[in-house]
């Protein structure tokens, strides 16, 4: 029989750091120490990831990857708060790790400046435990997904425009669960842009924060969670509704 970690495991400063996190029963020191040994990959650091990936790095996720092939921009600043005025022309995901950093210098992090299309390699990622999409578009979604699917991991993705977002868990790791594109079986040719339906920076970090909790209770294995479902949320009317998502078997992409 396994022994039950003890707090020897940690030291005191990050019984410390972490202290309101294992002070929860669903978290304990078990889902502490389970964090840190997290490896999580975050695709896109826009307004949703940005959150996303700095509620990781805060909680204890010991190993974060940070892919994006953008640069910062002044029109990014009304909703992507891992940058500041001083990070406008740097990479994202160098910025983005730079400021991660400040934040947890325990963690390790790592930075992926590329583009994910057909072309990247897949085996980057197939170390990580969890993959978080909040790339922009319906292509990278797609090249996402096969990702996670060529590597069996779980795929935690959310999306955002004007005052709305989505968020849903997709567990390629599992056998007969329903993938992206059991969802968009056609991808449509464009993808709604915020450049012109505008978008609130209040909203991308809701869904943000909402990713970074379901990763973290995947990890720590608590309650239910989005997968095999899709939340759909409009701040406007204040409206939130989960509705199922079915597999789809005759999917080409996860068979
Ligand atoms: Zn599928």
């Amino acid at each position: 029989m396994q022994a039950k970690k003890t707090k020897a495991e940690l030291q005191d400063k990050d019984l410390l750091r972490y202290n309101r996190n294992i002070v929860l029963p669903e978290i304990d020191i078990d889902g502490q120490l389970s964090l840190l040994k997290s490896k999580v990959a975050v695709i896109g650091l826009g307004g949703i990831g940005c959150p996303a990936a700095t509620y990781l790095a805060s909680s204890g996720v010991g190993h974060l990857c940070l892919i994006d092939f953008d640069h910062v921009s002044l029109s990014n600043l009304n909703r992507q708060v891992l940058f500041s005025e001083d990070d406008i022309s740097e990479k994202k995901a160098e910025a983005a790790k730079k400021n991660l950093q400040s934040l947890n210098s325990e963690i390790d992090i790592k930075s992926i400046p590329r583009k994910i299309d057909n072309k990247f390699d897949k085996d980057l990622l197939k170390d990580y435990d969890y993959i978080i999409d909040c790339t922009d578009n319906f292509q990278t979604r797609s090249e996402v997904n096969n990702i996670s699917i060529a590597n069996k991991i779980p795929l935690i993705s959310g999306a955002a425009i004007k005052m709305q977002g989505q968020i849903a868990t997709f567990r390629n790791d599992l056998d007969n669960m329903p993938c992206y594109r059991c969802l968009y079986n056609d991808l449509p040719d464009t993808s709604p842009s915020c450049l012109d339906s505008g978008i609130l920076g209040s909203v991308t970090g809701l869904v943000g924060t909402m990713l970074a909790t379901e990763c973290i209770k995947l990890i720590c294995n608590i309650g239910d969670n989005f997968g095999s479902k899709l939340m759909l949320i409009d701040m406007k009317n204040y409206e939130f509704k989960t509705i199922n998502i079915n597999k789809d078997h005759e999917c080409k992409f996860c068979g």
